[in-house]
């Protein structure tokens, strides 16, 4: 029986990670990695920045260690999946990857090149809370507006599945596995970038609370809920700093190091334990906007990459010298730039601050929404393609928001959630 590569993508975990569970079927199996050489966005930096070149990292050792004690490897390469993965599966005998399926279009089309290559590629949807079938609409009727979609679940009332165990070991190693050439690496993990020591960053990764792995991830939401942190969460969600106004999970969420099943498991746990109050029912709002976005995708793919996105508004215009600006933090505005100072400092941002300087860019700067999005993309530690797109086509009035776009005004936010001024005086310098 020939092997299988399980390909993992924004899944490294072991937990709760049902396409792994389907590829351990095989008589003998290869999780891998791929590192996509540099890409420029194409607003002149680099699509992956430091901070979750970093983390992801961070998550790829555990993985490699968890695997490792389970009688497997990872093995890493460097390259594009497309051109990478059917060149390894040739060297190892597969004709088989297993991979979680990612709706946004890139993503898609690397699973599509794989499938013409001629592997056979089995993906399988487990990155949100629900599953697209257990929604009560077709996902060409999901609603175009966020409220309805939530109040559509609520009535219909289905239940995330509940989390699948990490599997107890793992098939063996394909038997030919050969020689791999240079920077092909299942036994040693290549060169990391190293982590940014930052300790004004209200996500600290450099400290083993804030590590990449799997285990940390875990760790952390235990201890926000053992802290009784979620009855809290409303009354502090908009707070511009420090390390538990909000749930922090989204960096986890994102590389896939914790499963949002997981959290909800977790969170429901807690609320039988301890009641359930408004702040832990937002917490659960907040992750059913996260699978908004992400059935938003699957209902319209690449249009939501288009300058228009959902809206019939022409291309937004382009200053360049005031997007260059405001991604520096030189604007002049002492909150934005505070912000901004912040993002590439330590690769998280508050969600308030994120509107905060989308709306600044957008509205104030005349900067194309399209070259902040790619601007977060690089920067942020939990970058993820469909709450980046969603959130800044919603900010620019081109996507689901019913208002038509949301201008926040900086004096009057700073006045609001920094009266003292301390954020800004936190990050006045960079
Ligand atoms: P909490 O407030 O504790 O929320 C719990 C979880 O709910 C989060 O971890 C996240 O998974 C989800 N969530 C919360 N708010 C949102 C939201 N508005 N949209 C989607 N999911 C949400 N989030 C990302 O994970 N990746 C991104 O690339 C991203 N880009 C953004 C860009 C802009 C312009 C804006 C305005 C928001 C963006 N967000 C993004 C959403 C949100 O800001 C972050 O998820 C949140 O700040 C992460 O911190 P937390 O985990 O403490 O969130």
């Amino acid at each position: 029986m020939s092997a299988t590569l399980y390909w993992l993508r924004q899944d490294l975990r072991l937990d709760d990670n049902p396409a792994l569970l389907a590829a351990c079927g095989s008589a003998a199996l290869l999780p891998v990695y791929c590192h996509r050489p540099a890409r420029d966005s194409g607003w002149d930096f680099p699509r992956l920045g430091r901070h979750r070149a970093a983390f992801i990292g961070q998550a790829l050792d555990s993985l490699r260690a968890a695997l490792s004690s389970r009688g497997s490897a990872l093995c890493e390469l460097q390259g594009l999946p497309e051109i990478v993965l059917p060149a390894l599966a040739r060297e190892v005998g597969a004709d088989r990857v297993v991979c979680e399926r990612i709706a946004a279009p890139e993503e898609e089309a690397e699973a599509l090149a794989l499938r013409q290559a001629g592997l056979q590629v089995c993906e399988i949807w487990q990155s949100s809370l629900f599953l697209p079938e257990q929604l009560p609409f077709a996902i060409e009727r999901l609603p175009a507006v966020f409220t309805a979609f939530r109040r559509s679940l609520e009535q219909a009332g289905p239940q995330p599945l509940p989390p699948q165990d990490a599997p107890a070991a793992l098939p063996p190693l394909p038997a030919a596995l050969p020689p791999l050439p240079a920077g092909w690496t299942p036994r040693e993990p290549p060169a990391r970038t190293p982590v940014a020591i930052e300790p004004r960053s209200s996500f600290p990764y450099h400290l083993p609370a804030c590590h990449g792995g799997e285990a940390a991830a875990r760790a952390h939401f235990q201890q926000y809920l053992a802290r009784g942190l979620p009855h809290r969460y409303k009354a502090t969600r908009d707070r511009l700093y420090g390390v538990d106004f909000s749930s922090k999970l989204s960096p986890w969420l994102a590389s896939g190091a914790l499963s949002p099943r997981r959290v909800w498991q977790m969170l429901k746990a807690f609320e039988a334990r301890h009641g359930a109050s408004e702040g832990s029912g937002w917490i659960g709002f907040e992750l059913l906007w996260r699978d908004y976005f992400r059935f938003l995708h699957l209902q319209h793919g690449a249009r939501l990459y288009h300058a228009a996105g959902l809206s019939a508004l022409p291309p937004p215009a382009h200053d360049v010298a005031a997007f260059q600006r405001w991604r520096k933090g030189e604007t002049g505005q002492p909150l934005v730039d505070a912000a901004m100072r912040e993002l590439s400092a330590s690769g998280y941002l508050s969600n308030r601050l994120r509107q905060v300087a989308a709306s600044y860019l957008i509205y104030e700067c005349g900067g194309d929404w399209r070259a902040g999005a790619a601007w977060f993309e690089s920067q942020l530690i939990d970058y993820d393609a469909c709450s980046n797109q969603g959130n800044w086509l919603y900010i620019a009035g081109r996507g689901t928001d019913p208002r038509g776009g949301r201008r926040f005004n900086p004096e009057r936010q700073a006045a609001e959630h920094d009266a003292q001024g301390r954020y800004r005086a936190l990050w006045s310098t960079a």
